[in-house]
This record gives C-alpha cells, sequence and structure tokens, in this order.
C-alpha cells in the first residue's frame, strides 16, 4: 500500500509541529512547512527525538508563489496528496476603534484567505487521492470573544467557508474537518499581534482590557491549557477515522463552550459569559 502523503502549514512550532510528529508516527510521509526554515530547529530536533523522518519546505500561507512552489513541491516529490492540515494561524488581540481595519485585513488574510488560498491549490489532488481537507479553526470560530473581533471574524470565517464546502467537497470524495481547540500553550499567545496605532491600555477600554488580560492569563495557564500533543492526537484521529465529524472539539472544555453558542438562539447565553469576561472590579 502507498504511504499517504500530508502538507501541514505552520510546522515551526505549536500544534502544527506536535502534529507533524504524530502524523509520521501514524505512518503518513509528511511536508511539514513553515513560512522561514531556519526555524525548523526544533521541529528537527522533535523528529530525532521520536525516530521519524519529515520533508520540511518553506511554504508563507500569504504569498501565492510560495504556495505553488509547495504544491509542486509535492506532486514532483510523491505524485500525490492524500491530506491537508490547514493548521498555520496566529492570534491578534484589539479592538475595531483602536487597531483599525488594516490590522483586520491583515489577520484575515493569515487565517482565512491562507486556509482559503490552500485549499484550492490542494483540492484537484485531494480529489485525485479522495483525500482529507483538516483545518485548525478555534472555539472563536465559534463563540465571538472580547478583543479577539478580528481573529474570531477570520475563524468565523473559515467555518462558515468549510461548512459550506464540506457538502460540495463529499460530492467529489474529500472529507472536510474543522477542529476546534480552546486554549492550548504554544508560542500563539507569545505570537499575539497587538499592534494598533495606539496602546489599548491608553484609551477607554483599558480597565476591560486589563480584565480580559486578567481572564485570559488564567486560562492560558499551563494547568488549564491543552497540550500541543494532545491536540494533535485528535487531529491524527480525523485524519485517520473512516468517517470523522464535520466539527470536532479538543477537548471537553472546548465541547461545553462551543455547546453555549450552538443551542443560543438570540445570542443571550454567549454575552452573559463572555460580558463576565471584561468586567471591571466595580462592576
Ligand atoms: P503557534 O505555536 O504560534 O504556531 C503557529 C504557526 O503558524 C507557526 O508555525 C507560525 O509560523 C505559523 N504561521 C503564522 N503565520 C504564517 C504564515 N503567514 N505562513 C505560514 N505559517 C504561518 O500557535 P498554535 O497554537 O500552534 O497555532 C496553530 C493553530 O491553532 C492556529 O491556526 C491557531 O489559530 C489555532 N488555535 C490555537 C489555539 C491556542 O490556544 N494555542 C487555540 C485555538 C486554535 P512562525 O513561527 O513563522 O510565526
Amino acid at each position: 500500500m502507498t504511504t499517504p502523503v500530508l502538507l501541514i502549514t505552520g510546522t515551526s512550532s505549536g500544534i502544527g509541529l506536535a502534529s507533524a510528529i504524530a502524523a509520521a508516527r501514524a505512518g503518513f510521509s509528511v511536508v511539514a512547512t513553515m513560512r522561514d526554515t531556519a526555524k525548523a530547529g526544533p521541529l528537527r530536533e522533535a523528529a530525532a527525538a521520536a525516530g521519524v523522518e519529515l520533508d520540511i519546505q518553506a511554504l508563507d500561507v500569504t504569498v501565492p508563489a510560495s504556495i505553488e512552489a509547495g504544491l509542486a513541491h509535492v506532486v514532483s516529490q510523491y505524485g500525490r496528496l492524500d491530506a491537508l492540515l490547514n493548521n498555520a494561524g496566529a492570534g491578534h488581540v484589539g479592538t475595531i476603534e483602536v487597531e483599525g481595519v488594516d490590522a483586520v485585513r491583515a489577520v484575515m488574510e493569515v487565517n482565512f484567505f491562507g486556509v482559503v488560498a490552500l485549499t484550492e491549490a490542494a483540492m484537484p489532488l485531494l480529489r485525485e487521492s479522495g483525500g482529507r481537507l483538516v483545518t485548525v479553526s478555534s472555539v472563536g470560530g465559534v463563540v465571538g470573544q472580547p478583543f479577539n473581533e478580528a481573529y474570531c471574524a477570520a475563524k468565523f470565517a473559515v467555518e462558515g467557508f468549510m461548512e459550506s464546502l464540506t457538502p460540495v467537497a463529499g460530492t467529489v470524495g474529500v472529507g472536510v474537518t474543522v477542529i476546534e481547540p480552546g486554549a492550548v500553550s504554544t508560542e500563539f499567545v507569545a505570537n499575539v499581534g497587538l499592534d494598533g496605532p495606539q496602546p489599548i491600555e491608553q484609551t477607554p477600554y483599558a480597565p476591560a482590557f486589563a480584565a480580559y488580560l486578567r481572564r485570559t492569563a488564567a486560562a492560558f495557564d499551563p494547568a488549564n491549557a491543552q497540550r500541543p500533543e494532545q491536540v494533535a492526537e485528535v487531529i491524527v484521529a480525523a485524519l485517520t477515522d473512516d468517517e470523522p465529524a464535520a466539527r470536532i472539539q479538543t477537548s471537553e472544555a472546548a465541547r461545553r463552550f462551543t455547546g453555549v453558542k450552538l443551542a443560543d438562539l438570540d445570542g443571550s447565553a454567549v454575552q452573559n459569559l463572555t460580558s463576565g469576561w471584561v468586567a471591571t472590579p466595580s462592576e
């Protein structure tokens, strides 16, 4: 039997790195891509420790020529693609009055259009192989969260795109799944974009932002957050199960959180929950 070929974006750290290792262990030929291969040290070390081989390639999901070259490599090297894991993404914290529309566009570029562009490029190969399209969304793709307007909008867009594509892709033999992690201890928080013309701390949103940061620090504390290896396990199951669900939460906490929204017909349950995140001590 031919070894199935999997391309993953964003494998320099976190969920992408852990998924590359877990998928290679599960028997995939993994094309592990990252935008800057000078950052491949941790992935190479993890692969050596796990005793697996990876094909590490450069791929920036925001650069069309880079996507084209990545897929051309897959075709010339393997002649097939059995699965794409859209994992690359970056958080962004802000609010529209402070961050401005250009920041929102940049967040959409990486988290949404990056996914769309990779999907477009991979679809002919996935159709040929009857393959899998798995995308790392977030609980933030279901529940809008304070100071995450741009990030949640991008992940909502991913969810809408994939939910719409799923039945269509099914008609040509391609399975589609979105993965919804809650807080995971990766480089995600350190990499969160905070850029805007003015620091939030110097705006009328400062008290709410301070409350948000307190709540978020607790959620991402390694004692509370999931480990990337746990998320990778769920991803590999989605890649290998005969009939994976269209939407998979990676933890019980993520299931509870998204469940609030999915049964929230008038939006009040979500608002009751998340307004508590930005309540200042006097409230
Ligand atoms: P991470 O450790 O920061 O990893 C993110 C990866 O995406 C890095 O390899 C990063 O590369 C890459 N990336 C960013 N922009 C890119 C671009 N333009 N082209 C190619 N790669 C790019 O964070 P993570 O937690 O593993 O994030 C992986 C996915 O999980 C993301 O889609 C994220 O939204 C999602 N997620 C994370 C959490 C969480 O709590 N951590 C929760 C829910 C969903 P560089 O090293 O070059 O920046």
